[in-house]
């Protein structure tokens, strides 16, 4: 054995309870470590060490050259894209998602599946999905793309054929029906040979990210009778809105296609009663895409993919090989998804919601959802900023009310990050350059909620300053 590892061995325990030391330094000082710390440093270039300074001089120098480098998205005011944090539970989960370093792939050896299908029953509980199977993925694209996959499937059994025997050629002309996807979706699309040119957009209502019910019927009734795939929508990005589930389940009665639902982080609705109204309908999707790394608050990478077709995921994903087995009975998780070999990523999922279960997630939604309503209130009262849409859950989409071009959202966008305070990510929307403030980390108080909103107002204020 190499020396230096040799070493580490030996020295284990006390090695591990130097990086535990470290671990807690960063966790207990997220709140004061600047929000966001853009880098246009590349990285690449340098030489491969060659002979290795041990655990303990690697934590040095990571600690030396890279930690203070990296963002505090883990932490409270954190609020770009929609990032989540953990829960220490997550954490602990995580940690020894590494010290078991299972393949969860298989059954032949270990419990671990069967530990991922406990979490997946109970992520289908707290979503309604319960007549759903499902399977942990690395992220939300990944859980589209499985869906995508299965649809696509889905078209070829209606046909007599299997697509992932024929190819997708053996299909014709695929049609695919969203009105504001996900760029997931798009991506998913390319990587499936259906081509980012197949999605036809579908108008949405006025003034909203929702899809215009009777437009989808006017396209649906287009295709005569033609087998499509129409993605819906449960959270859009901008402005977290959600497409009519309810009324388009019901079109499955008079139109053949596939239901496929992005509730990434709009899911979470479901857990909280005064917004589950919204995913009303969710139930009725044939897949389902729900982000995990998210608003569940475990680390990367984590989403679930929910089907009521397993036997047509298992056409696309079977892994067969002699010292595989081929999937009968209870698939294992080698042939329901991308991956063949892949880590425990249900365990992260699996600690947290044993630590603080439904009702301790149901509060990270809820604290979250409001806290994001009363920033969009005191954007609103300072006159100086505007709401481009209202709060409908956890996202705050606004911009400037006086002259909100290109260049001055991007200052605005510029001064908030350099503040060191909060983090938020621009958009567009309905051709408006904007922002977004989107909350879905546990640790957000009403304290860094006035410390968000003071870091918006100074950077506005400075905004016009700098005009004058
Ligand atoms: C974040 C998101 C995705 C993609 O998720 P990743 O985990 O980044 O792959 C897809 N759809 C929606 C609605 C999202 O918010």
């Amino acid at each position: 054995m190499d020396p230096i590892l040799a070493d580490d061995l030996a020295d284990l325990p006390a090695l591990l309870d130097e990086t535990r030391h470290a671990a807690a330094q960063v966790l207990t000082g997220l709140n004061d470590r600047p929000v966001a710390r853009p880098s246009t440093a590349n990285g690449a270039g340098s030489a491969a060490p060659e002979v290795g300074v041990g655990l303990r001089g690697a934590l040095r120098e990571f600690q030396q050259r890279w930690e203070s480098r990296l963002s505090g998205s883990a932490g409270p005011r954190y609020l770009g894209f929609v990032t989540g944090g953990t829960t220490p539970a997550s954490i602990a989960g995580d940690w020894l998602t590494s010290v078991f370093d299972q393949n969860s792939f298989t059954t032949v050896d270990s419990g671990a599946s069967a530990l991922e299908r406990e979490t997946v029953g109970w992520l289908g509980q707290l979503f309604g999905l319960t007549e759903h199977t499902g399977a942990f993925v690395s992220g939300a694209t990944m859980s589209n793309f499985v869906g995508l996959a299965t649809a696509r499937e889905w078209l070829g059994e209606r046909m007599g054929i299997s697509v992932a025997q024929a190819g997708v050629g053996a299909l014709g002309p695929i049609h695919v029906l969203s009105g504001a996807p996900h760029a997931s979706i798009y991506k998913g699309l390319a990587m499936l040979g259906i081509g980012r040119d197949q999605l036809q957009l579908i108008p949405t209502q006025s003034g909203r990210e929702a899809i215009d019910i009777e437009r989808l019927t006017a396209a649906l009734d287009a295709l005569d009778g033609h087998a499509s795939i129409v993605v819906a929508n449960a959270g859009t990005v901008n402005t977290v809105d959600f497409d009519d589930l309810r009324a388009i389940a019901e079109l499955k009665q008079r139109y053949p296609f596939w239901l496929h639902v992005d509730g990434a982080f709009g899911a979470y609705a479901a857990l909280a009663p005064e917004y589950a109204h919204l995913v009303d309908g969710l139930t009725a999707a044939d897949s389902v895409c729900v982000d995990l790394h998210k608003w569940l608050n475990v680390p990367y990478d984590a989403a679930i993919q929910f089907t009521r077709r397993r036997d047509l995921q298992v056409q696309v994903f079977q892994n067969t090989a002699a010292y595989l087995g081929t999937p009968t009975g209870t698939p294992d998780f080698v042939h329901l998804v991308p991956e063949s070999s892949r880590r425990l990523r249900a365990l992260t999922a699996w600690f947290t919601l044993t630590a603080y279960g439904r009702a301790g997630h149901r509060d990270i939604v809820q604290r979250n959802i409001a806290a994001a309503r009363q920033l969009g209130e005191r954007l609103t009262t300072s006159g100086l900023l505007q709401l481009l849409a209202p709060v409908r859950l956890n996202v705050v989409c606004f911009t400037l009310t006086d002259r909100p071009t290109t260049e001055r959202v991007q200052a605005l966008t510029q001064a908030i990050t350099e503040s060191g305070e909060t983090f938020l990510t621009p958009t567009i929307y309905n051709g408006i350059p904007a922002l977004r403030a989107a909350f879905s980390n546990w640790r957000t108080t009403d304290a860094d909620l006035d410390r968000i909103y003071d870091a918006i107002i100074t950077a506005c204020t400075s905004l016009d300053k700098a005009d004058d």
